[in-house]
């Protein structure tokens, strides 16, 4: 997977369809392998990458932050080499700082 949003709870009262929880992301109607480089590492200044960040800005709010929880959720505390493609706007390297610094404020 590399730009796209992350998968939508399927069980809860969130539960919504793929379709429905995603509706108007703009990365729904685009290449899902935007935000790739080639290869299987992804470096911030790739103009994939680049363009894959772009995309997120017009990306609603909502789904935006959503969209970024669901794959901090699903990283955990992986280490940048660890995490793969552009979710909420953020890179893996971008992911992996934001989860250091959310473990230090919760220590
Ligand atoms: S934040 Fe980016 S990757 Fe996530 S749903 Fe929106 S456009 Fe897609």
């Amino acid at each position: 997977m590399g730009l796209g949003p992350s998968p939508a709870p399927t069980t809860g009262s969130d539960a919504l369809s793929w379709s429905e929880r995603w509706a108007g992301a703009p990365c729904t109607e685009t290449d899902p392998d935007l935000g790739f480089p080639e290869g299987t590492r992804t470096y911030p200044n790739s103009p994939r990458i680049v363009a894959a960040k772009k995309l997120c800005t017009n990306c609603p709010l909502d789904l935006r932050e959503a969209c970024l929880e669901i794959a901090m959720a699903a990283e955990g505390t992986l280490i940048a080499d660890g995490r793969f493609g552009v979710y909420g706007g953020l890179d893996p390297h971008q992911r992996a700082q934001l989860a250091a610094r959310r473990t230090a404020v919760a220590s």
